[in-house]
């Protein structure tokens, strides 16, 4: 049967209650919070859209692999049967667990940049990922398609590298590149895929002049999906063929285990055939993370997300999963919002630059529509924009982002078609009113990674 959207392919065994609150009540819980949805209570929220990130469903098979954790601090069964499945995906010969992406970037990018070799490219690198590049005192570069900057505009693979602009980098940088980091999708235009094409010329490329190719892959089972829809030498392959040569393109593979993982936490690092990287890393992953053999990770996790990295290949699954995005996307594009199109993998992304155009950068006006979404429905987004980029360290100003997004995330397994239905009526909503909306101003800012913690004020 051909249906549009995907019915899942699941049913429910265990709920957990979500509380719904009233509009008043949600003033002042959002007053109170500084008006940062980060200041929340989750039991204010009513339908939790802040973040894919660890926040979906385990399965019936996940609970009980939990049983089998074997807690030995080194050499546990877990840890070997996290490593067959994790070299049977990539096809990569070394592999340590990590206890989250940013745990995996700790340990391998300060292996790859010294005085030398600091510039690291990257379609669009993820804000941790730039964070260790920096902190290991290399510049990151972000080089992707200039069709990702442009919302309204289809494009299959908006993740893509732009290859010419590559090539000059690589020129330009000569001998000092550390890594080429193929982002897939990539999360920060709006998971946007990435298609094997552009992976196998980035690779060409790059490795001709012998400079090693990451793969940060958190959401790599859905770039393959979105490679067996699109591209049409793929359409007859399976996401784990389409994942395995994805893979052979590249040297290393980071990932966040919180994304297509299928686990609330964990993390991976996986070396093609490199020894001598493998075995730096291994010296540095014990201070950092733990002894190479559960690097930050309990034995029972490790055996939940050896099976959750398998069901996530499963392409009803993915359907579904991605399915749930477009359904979303589809209904507030019938309705006039603004949204990243098409829509990516993991979630919505409206472009409140386009709706609040009166609102400047710096008064924050995807944090606004964020904050009225809350009030109007009890639905928690994030903002991806100028609230988020923070200030420019030498002058202190507000950077201005390319992009003011709001982000509506999908946790995996988690919300049905009706929940979509409430946060497309709240978004519509608050498009409907957004000539009452108003710009917000800082009360209180720490010096780094701002969102999380800032309060703000509206600007009467
Ligand atoms: C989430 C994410 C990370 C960081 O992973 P954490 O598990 O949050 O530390 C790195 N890269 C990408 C693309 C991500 O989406």
């Amino acid at each position: 049967m051909n249906t549009k959207y995907e019915a899942p392919p699941y049913r429910i065994k265990m709920v957990e209650s979500i509380r719904k609150t009233t509009k008043e009540e949600r003033k002042t819980l959002l007053e109170n919070a500084g008006y940062n949805p980060f200041s929340l209570k989750s039991e204010d929220v009513y339908i939790d859209l802040l973040t894919d990130s660890g926040t979906g469903a385990m399965s019936q098979e996940q609970w009980a692999a939990l049983m089998r954790g074997d807690e030995a601090y080194a050499g546990s069964r877990s840890f070997y049967r996290l490593e067959g499945v994790v070299k049977h995906i990539t096809g990569y010969d070394y592999f340590m667990p990590a206890h989250q992406g940013r745990g995996a970037e700790q340990v391998v990018i300060p292996n790859l940049v010294n005085e030398d070799k600091n510039i690291v490219i990257s379609n669009i690198h993820f804000d941790t990922t730039r964070a260790h590049v920096e902190i290991a005192g290399a510049r990151a570069i972000d080089c992707v398609i200039e069709e990702a900057y442009d919302t309204q505009n289809y494009h299959p693979f908006k993740g893509n590298f732009d290859i010419d602009k590559l090539k000059t980098l690589l020129e330009t940088h000569d001998g000092h590149v550390a890594g080429v980091i193929l982002t897939i999708t990539n999360n920060s235009a709006g998971g946007q895929p990435v298609s094997m094409k552009n992976m196998q010329e980035v690779s060409r490329i790059v490795k001709d002049k012998g400079i090693p190719v990451l793969i940060d892959g958190a959401r790599y089972a859905e770039n393959a999906f979105f490679v067996k829809e699109r591209e049409d030498a793929y359409k007859d392959k399976t996401i784990l063929e389409i994942a395995r040569e994805a893979f052979s393109y590249a040297d290393i593979f980071l990932m966040s285990a919180k994304k297509d993982g299928l686990v609330n936490m964990g993390g991976i690092i996986a070396i093609k055939d490199d020894e001598a990287l493998f075995q730096k890393c291994q010296t540095r992953i014990v201070p950092m993370e733990g002894f190479p053999t559960y690097g930050g990770m309990s034995g029972r996790d490790m055996d939940a997300l050896a099976v959750g990295l398998e069901e996530a290949l499963d392409s009803h699954y993915l359907r579904h999963r991605i399915d749930q995005a477009r359904y979303l996307g589809d209904r507030l594009r019938d309705a006039g919002v603004p949204v990243q199109y098409p829509i990516g993998g993991h979630a919505v992304f409206v472009d409140v630059a386009k709706i609040l155009p009166d609102i400047p950068f710096d008064q924050f006006p995807a944090q606004s529509f964020t904050n009225a979404l809350y009030i109007e429905s009890g639905v928690r987004a994030v903002e991806i924009g100028s609230f988020l980029m923070g200030r420019d360290p030498d002058t202190l100003e507000n950077i201005q982002s390319s992009l003011e997004f709001m982000r509506l995330t999908l946790p995996r397994r988690t919300y049905t078609y009706k929940h979509l239905d409430h946060v497309a009526e709240g978004v519509i909503q608050v498009f409907r009113n957004r000539k009452q909306l108003k710009g917000l101003r800082l009360t209180y800012e720490p010096p780094v990674l701002r969102h999380f913690t800032a309060k703000l004020e509206p600007i009467e």
